[in-house]
C-alpha cells in the first residue's frame, strides 16, 4: 500500500535501517555524541536561537509552548482541528483564551490579528499553524508574526510547523516559538517533538512552567546533550540519518523546491481533471480536494489501487480528500497517485480516462529540467 496520507508519512528503508540498531543506553557518551550531532543539524533546519527534542506526539509540543510562553491569555487561530487544540491547551492549562474562528478553507488576516490583540491587551502569546492540516492551508505566518511584533514586541509568536518544517522556508525572524514532530515532513514513526526557540522566548521561559514539559529543565540537560528524562533515542537516531541525508541529497533547499515543484504540479493536474483545491491559500504540505464523492474516490483508490490518501475529519468527513507532499516523495509515486485518481474518476462515469492528470503532472514537474536544457 502506498502511504499518501499527510501523516504518518512513509519513513524511508534507510531511515528504518539507522534505527534497527541494538537499544542505546541514553545517559552513555556514545548517544550523547548522537545527540549533539542531531542538535546541531536541528540548529541548521530552524536556524534559530535554541532547540529542544521532546519524547511526545507533536501535540505535547503545542502544550509545552503554551504553558512556558504563555502567562496570561493566548490567542489561537482556529481554521481546523489543530489550531482549536491550542484554544483547548490554553484553557486546560488554566489560562486565559481567545479565538479567532473561520471556515477551514480559509486563512486568517494580519488585519483581525492585530484588531484582535488592541481589543484584548491581556493577550501575551499568539499560537498559530503555518500549514494547518484539518483542511490543508497556509496561513500567511510571517506577516502576521512581524505585526504581531509590531503591536507589542513582548507578545509570543508560537507557530505550529509540524506540517510546514521540513517542507518550505520559513522566516523566523519574528517568530519566537517553532514546533515540529517526527511523523511528518521529518519521515520518522510516531513520538518524538521538536521546538525551535528565539532569544525572547528563552527570557520569558525563565525557570519554566509545568514539570514533564518544563522547557527550563529540559534546555538546562539539552545544552550539555542529555536530556530531562529518558530520550526518544530510537527516533533522535532516525532523525539524525534524516537530516544527514537531506543534506547529503543536496540540501534543504533542494527539498524545498523540489517539494513545491512537486505540490504545484500536483495541483495542476487535479485542476486539469476538474477537482477543486479546497483551500483558497493551499499548504505546500498537502493537496487537498473538497469533492461530492470524496469518500468513494478514496475508498478506489485504497481498494484497485493500493494509496492510501486521508479524509476529512468533523464536518469534513466525507468532503474532501488530502494527499500528502511532504518527504522525500519520488515522482512516480505521486505520478501513480494521480493517475490513480483520475480513473477512479472514469469508474465513477465522471470524466472518460485520457491520461490528463499524468500529462499536467510531468509536464509542469519536469517544466524546469526541460526548460534548462542547454543543447
Ligand atoms: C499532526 C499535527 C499536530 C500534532 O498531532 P499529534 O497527533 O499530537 O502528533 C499538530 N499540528 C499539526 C498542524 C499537525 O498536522
Amino acid at each position: 500500500m502506498l502511504l499518501f496520507t499527510p501523516g504518518p508519512t512513509p519513513v524511508p528503508e534507510f531511515a528504518r535501517i539507522a534505527m534497527a540498531g541494538e537499544t542505546l543506553h541514553h545517559r552513555t557518551p556514545e548517544f550523547e555524541a548522537i545527540f549533539a550531532q542531531t542538535r546541531e543539524l536541528l540548529f541548521e533546519l530552524f536556524g534559530m536561537d535554541e532547540v529542544v527534542m521532546l519524547a511526545s506526539s507533536g501535540t505535547g509540543a503545542m502544550e509545552s509552548a503554551v504553558i512556558n510562553l504563555c502567562h496570561d491569555t493566548l490567542l489561537n487561530i482556529n481554521s481546523g482541528k489543530f489550531g482549536e487544540r491550542f484554544g483547548k491547551i490554553a484553557k486546560a492549562s488554566g489560562l486565559g483564551s481567545v479565538e479567532i474562528r473561520h471556515e477551514w478553507d480559509t486563512p486568517a488576516t494580519v488585519g483581525e490579528v492585530v484588531e484582535t490583540l488592541k481589543k484584548h491587551p491581556q493577550i501575551d502569546a499568539v499560537a498559530i499553524q503555518i500549514s494547518e492540516s484539518a483542511g490543508g492551508l497556509r496561513h500567511p505566518v510571517e506577516e502576521i508574526a512581524a505585526a504581531i511584533k509590531a503591536v507589542d514586541p513582548k507578545i509570543m509568536v508560537i507557530a505550529d510547523g509540524i506540517t510546514a518544517v521540513g517542507v518550505e522556508p520559513i522566516d523566523t525572524t519574528h517568530i519566537d516559538c517553532l514546533l515540529a514532530g517526527s511523523q511528518k515532513a521529518l519521515m520518522l514513526p510516531p513520538g518524538l517533538a521538536i521546538l525551535g526557540l528565539g532569544s525572547a522566548a528563552l527570557e520569558k521561559i525563565g525557570s519554566g512552567r509545568g514539570y514533564y514539559f518544563n522547557l527550563a529543565t529540559e534546555i538546562k540537560n539539552q545544552v550539555k546533550n542529555t536530556t530531562a528524562w529518558t530520550a526518544a533515542t530510537t527516533l533522535i537516531i532516525g532523525l539524525k540519518a534524516v537530516l544527514q541525508k537531506i543534506k547529503e541529497d543536496g540540501g534543504f533547499a533542494k527539498l524545498y523546491d523540489e517539494t513545491a515543484q512537486r505540490a504545484e504540479a500536483a495541483h495542476l493536474a487535479l485542476n486539469a481533471l476538474g477537482l477543486h483545491i479546497y483551500p483558497t491559500a493551499p499548504a505546500k504540505s498537502m493537496s487537498t480536494v473538497d469533492d461530492a464523492d470524496a469518500s468513494a474516490i478514496r475508498s478506489i483508490l485504497k481498494k484497485d489501487f493500493g494509496v492510501n490518501v486521508a479524509g476529512g475529519q468533523d464536518h469534513l468527513a466525507g468532503k474532501i480528500f488530502r494527499i500528502n507532499q511532504m518527504g522525500l516523495i519520488e515522482p512516480y509515486e505521486i505520478a501513480w497517485t494521480l493517475n490513480a485518481v483520475e480513473l477512479a474518476l472514469a469508474k465513477l462515469g465522471r470524466r472518460a480516462y485520457d491520461g490528463t492528470a499524468n500529462r499536467v503532472f510531468n509536464q509542469n514537474y519536469f517544466k524546469s529540467i526541460v526548460e534548462n536544457r542547454t543543447e
